[in-house]
């Protein structure tokens, strides 16, 4: 089953909370007004947070890529 590495860039994120309305069981509200992505490790050499993931969520995902309004913020790239 092909393996998938989600990456967020936290820092450059606004809060405009158009994943968490895709998939706000992954993409969770954080008390700053941004979104924590659940199960996620901090990067510190990146400065991002990364997660792994199966095909089982990889079109929430996806789908949460495609409507951040940001260039970037949230990144899908199919692990080798
Ligand atoms: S859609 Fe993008 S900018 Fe908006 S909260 Fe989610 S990650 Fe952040």
């Amino acid at each position: 089953m092909a393996k998938y590495k989600i990456i967020f860039d936290r820092e450059a994120c606004i809060g405009a909370l158009s994943c968490n309305v895709v998939a706000p069981e992954l993409w969770k509200l954080a008390e700053d007004g941004k979104v924590d992505l659940e199960g996620a490790t901090y990067n510190k050499e990146t400065g991002k947070f990364e997660l792994i993931v199966d095909e089982k969520h990889i079109n929430k995902h996806k789908e949460a890529a495609k409507v951040c309004p940001v260039l970037n913020v949230i990144l899908v790239e199919e692990v080798k």
